[in-house]
């Protein structure tokens, strides 16, 4: 049987693929009349297909990959780690030395009292530990009634059963019998989809009063904790009114209740700081981290958690761990990013030249007859896409259609951007030049203006009443 190669025709491919591959959030059938899109190799931020195109990746993989594409550090750190110890488990009293130097250096880079790390292969397992840790917590400090984690609508959280619940995708509810007993969620500040005649900054805290609100319905005595990501991903890159996370803190803080900052895109850079949590003058107790962790070159993440949790946790046998909790070679490539974004100053490239660059060439796309707002926060920004504008109208057609529209004609522009309904988001790995953002942002405007011409073709440039 000949080997399955990247030389090997797009089509057999693609046959192949569609024979055994099951994918995610993917409608298989459809998928397999078509074919995927082949992937064959990356450098920066470049990703090559194979039929050879060079597409410029404007959402670094699935927001992960933070340093680019093609380091040789972190094969090197890999292949290094591999022949000295593939593999050992953190379970039954033992450590070894990479999952000792990545927590001490996450220590060390989170803001606070951020002290302690629990690790786990993904941020849906990291989730799923800290619904067991904040449930946990509350018990052994005699308040096992307090086990009610609140959170919000269309927020990502991950795609277990735990995660999955904790999310508030109303799709992924709809499959499998979730969310599981004692989450709740609350509306999100999406002021462009849902703020009416309000001021922004009313609706934000008119958002952030909900959390009061569910709160005082359930009775203190019963919430454990408020989940969010400082600004949500995967949900649009809604960012919140200036008044929104001041109003949350502020809750937190009167309430006998723990505060996780899902931090598994925002952290790592994504936001011109470390974490999200800092760019947004956030207290958590715990933060959920992933993704930029490794820049997606190994699949790891975690939950951070202050030393008062993590005293607590210590004083029981805590019944939760993964096989791969602290793996080796995950951790030591992820240390090798850590030190990468560290020294090539990565975090202060974002803050100090590319966001406001992005941001500037961002904004002028609502000059664009089809872009309502433009949205940006250090390089995780978004579009709402409107027929419009005045009225903030959504389009008469089913939500997403506009969105997937657009999202083809960016890959036909050799253009990475995704579309949550009909916003279009991106998320470019950090180490975005000027130019490849002058490059980035003339394909959206192209795409945007196929897609125009496209909806007035097919009559769909009507708002919905
Ligand atoms: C991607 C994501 C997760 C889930 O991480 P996985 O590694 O896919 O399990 C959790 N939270 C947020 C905010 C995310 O964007």
């Amino acid at each position: 049987m000949p080997a399955i190669t990247n030389h090997m025709p797009t089509a057999e491919l693609q046959a192949l693929d569609a024979a055994h591959h099951m994918h995610p959030f993917t409608a298989g059938g459809e998928l397999a009349a078509k074919g995927a899109r082949v992937i064959t190799r990356a450098k920066g931020v470049w990703l090559t297909d194979s039929e050879g195109n060079q597409i410029l990746d404007g959402m670094a993989g699935l927001w992960c990959v933070n340093i680019g594409y093609g380091r040789p550090e972190l094969a090197e750190a890999a292949a290094r780690q591999m022949r000295e110890l593939p593999y050992y488990n953190t379970f039954f009293q033992t450590t070894h030395v990479p999952a000792i130097a990545l927590a001490d250096r996450i220590a060390a880079l989170a803001p606070g009292d951020l002290n302690h790390v629990f690790f786990a292969g993904s941020g849906s397992e990291a989730n799923d530990t800290n619904i067991r840790l904040v449930r946990t917590y509350w018990a052994l400090k005699g308040k096992p009634s307090k086990s009610v984690i609140l959170s919000r609508k269309n927020a990502y959280h991950g795609s277990s059963v735990g995660s999955g619940s904790l999310g508030g995708m109303a799709p992924m509810h709809a499959q499998g019998g979730l969310p599981i007993p004692d989450i709740h969620h609350i509306n999100q500040p999406n002021w462009w989809a849902e703020g009416g005649d309000m001021t922004p900054e009313d609706f934000g805290l008119a958002r952030a009063q909900e959390l009061e609100q569910a709160i005082l319905a359930h009775g203190e005595d019963r919430i454990a904790a408020f989940i969010a990501e400082p600004i949500q991903g995967a949900g649009g890159v809604i960012v919140p009114p200036s008044t929104y996370w001041p109003e949350i803190q502020r809750i937190c803080d009167a309430y006998d209740i723990l505060l996780i900052a899902d931090e598994v895109i925002c952290g790592f850079g994504r936001t011109g700081s470390w974490f999200g949590s800092q760019t947004l003058n956030i207290r958590p107790h715990i933060m959920t981290i992933a993704k930029g962790l490794s820049s997606g070159y190994q699949p790891i993440g975690g939950s951070v958690v202050c030393d008062e949790v993590a005293s607590v946790i210590a004083s029981a046998e805590f019944n939760h761990g993964y096989t791969y909790s602290g793996h080796p070679v995950a951790s030591a490539v992820a240390l090798e990013n850590l030190r990468i974004l560290e020294e090539e100053d990565i975090v202060g490239h974002v803050r100090t030249t590319a966001a406001p660059y992005l941001e500037k060439k961002w904004q002028a796309l609502t000059d664009h007859p089809l872009v309502g707002e433009a949205s940006i926060v250090g390089l995780m920004g978004s579009i709402a896409l409107t027929p419009d504008k005045a009225t903030r109208a959504k389009f008469a057609a089913e939500v997403g259609t506009v969105g997937l529209i657009c999202r083809e004609r960016c890959f036909a522009n050799s253009l990475v951007m995704r579309h949550v309904g009909d916003r279009m988001v991106i998320s470019p790995p950090l180490v975005i030049q000027p130019d490849e953002i002058d490059i980035l942002v003339s394909r959206a405007r192209a795409a945007l203006d196929e897609t125009y011409t496209a909806l007035k073709d097919q009559n769909l440039l009507t708002p919905a009443h």
